[in-house]
């Protein structure tokens, strides 16, 4: 294969190379061969990003919101015509299978669209006064230009949900999308400018992610920031962002609680949890990972979620009977072969999979582990790979105290036939999203974020347009 890729930064309407000439390597996770280059911005360019994007929101504040989802829905046509070729650049990229590829770069012109349809929503309001001739106005404004800071996990789609949302506010934004898989994320921003999207107003940098949010996040240009990715690198991001009193959405990391009942339908739960389990080899922040199943069906959906498991296909994303791709990096392998040492070391049971596969490319076997102590590493850490750990339980408040024991506050699911049983687990579950015989977690209509450690704020559903508005009121006397 080629070293084709040569992705530049996007500021103010142009691709151009870093102000310093500097490049990253970016590399084929199946092959682990260097596939292209990534330019890497100096401080010159961020500042340039800035600049761009201050002159972009001037512009796109005062285009009408009516002008504004014009142009999205537009962006998102043209991102369904493109969604096979930029899904093989995501799949040499990230390694995740290209049918996975397809249905991301799908979600995403859906996202487009959600957002082009809610710039025509942001209402205000008219209050009530206490004395004659008063009117009471309150604005929504867009808060200015943002910052946000993507992850590799799913290129496209996680800049729709930020750029969505701040589009259709109002705001310009500037993006850090991923170094690991840069070319689909560039692609995406080709898809936006031609349809029409001013200069300036989308920018798209990469570079080193430590020196870029410690430029941007204390800019004074900058007034939201925006970011997804790991709960200890949204921490120090968010005491950033509160030291310049900006505002923050935190999209973090989860560990996702998956509770099966005895009465479930187990046809359903094993579907499900097998599909989300496995998606894009796990790395997934909503991806069930603590399954707790009832002690009278323990044994059965062991045996059964195991034996689909070992059946799912690895290989290349590019071969269409691929299930399961590569991991994104080698920091991923690393990750899952010592939690699956360490729980093991503690007394868990491996029951399939636990290895990588083959020596060239991240390839990872789907892994089930039986009986894992809560000791265990990968019973605390978010795993981020396809491993399923799978415990019994035997009453409800057991199951729910387990689901509650850690700081993560993301993701859930649970099976049961019992409305009732449904309807405590609503209540009880310390989550940001509660999925109960479904898996329809992350359309953007509906809210999509986390509780405690897993972050703040919302990236889909009206919230997500909210986040990005400042509300003025304005009072005024008659003559
Ligand atoms: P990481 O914590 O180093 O990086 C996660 C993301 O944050 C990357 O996109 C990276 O570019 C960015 N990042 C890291 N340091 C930054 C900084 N100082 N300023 C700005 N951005 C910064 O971890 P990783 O090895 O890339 O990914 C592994 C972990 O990240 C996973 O265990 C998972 O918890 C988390 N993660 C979560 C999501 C998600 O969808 N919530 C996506 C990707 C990764």
């Amino acid at each position: 294969m080629p070293q084709d890729l040569n992705v530049q930064l996007f500021i103010d309407g142009t691709w151009r190379p870093g102000a310093g000439s500097r490049t990253l390597d970016v590399i084929d996770p199946a092959t682990e061969e260097v596939i292209g280059k990534v330019a890497r911005a100096e401080i010159a360019d961020l500042d340039a990003a800035v600049t761009a994007a201050e002159r972009g929101f001037a512009i796109w504040r005062a285009t009408p919101a009516f002008e504004r989802g014009k142009i999205l829905h537009r962006a998102a046509a043209i991102l369904r015509e493109r969604i096979a070729p930029i899904a093989a650049l995501m799949t040499r990229e990230q390694g995740k299978p290209v049918k996975e590829a397809k249905v991301e770069i799908a979600v995403a012109a859906d996202t487009l669209d959600w957002f082009a349809e809610e710039t025509r929503r942001s209402y205000g309001r008219v209050v009530p006064a206490r004395a004659p001739n008063i009117t009471n106005l309150v604005l929504k404004e867009p808060v200015g230009p943002v910052a946000a800071v993507t992850p590799w996990n799913f290129p496209v789609n996680q800049i729709a949900r930020k750029l969505g949302a701040a589009l259709a506010a109002g705001c310009s934004i500037i993006v850090k999308a991923p170094e690991e898989a840069p070319a689909s994320a560039a692609e995406f921003f080709r898809v936006l400018a031609e349809a029409g999207v001013p200069a300036g107003v989308v920018n798209l940098v990469f570079g080193v992610p430590a020196e870029i949010s410690a430029h941007l996040i204390p800019h004074p240009a900058i007034r939201k920031i925006s970011f997804t990715g790991s709960t200890a690198v949204g921490k120090e991001l968010a005491a950033l962002a509160g030291a310049h009193m900006k505002r923050a959405t935190m999209e973090l990391g989860g560990h996702a609680p998956a509770i099966v009942f005895a009465d479930a339908d187990l046809d359903v739960a094993l579907r499900v949890l097998l599909a989300r389990k496995f998606r894009n080899a796990g790395q997934a922040c909503t991806a069930p990972t603590r399954f707790l199943v009832q002690r009278d069906v323990y044994p059965a959906f062991l045996a059964r979620f195991a034996a689909a498991a070992e059946a799912l296909k690895v290989g290349s994303g590019r071969d269409p009977a691929t299930d399961v791709g590569p991991l994104a990096n080698p920091r991923r392998l690393a990750a899952l072969q010592g939690y699956v040492a360490d729980a093991v070391e503690k007394g868990a049971k491996l029951v399939t999979g636990g290895t990588r596969l083959g020596d060239q490319g991240y390839f990872f076997a789907p892994t089930v582990l039986a009986h894992v102590p809560i000791s265990a590493r990968a019973m605390n850490e978010e795993p981020f790979g396809p491993l399923a750990l799978v415990n019994a339980f035997n009453t409800i408040d057991e199951a729910v105290a387990e689901a509650n024991r850690l700081a993560y506050g993301l993701a859930s699911y649970a099976f049961t036939a019992s409305a009732a049983t449904a309807d405590a687990l609503a209540q009880k579950i310390e989550a940001g999203m509660v999925a109960i015989n479904d898996s329809h977690l992350s359309s953007p209509e509906l809210p999509i974020g986390g509780v405690k450690d897993s972050g703040y704020g919302s990236e889909g559903g009206p919230e997500a347009v909210e986040a990005y508005l400042v509300t003025k009121l304005v009072t005024q006397a008659a003559g």
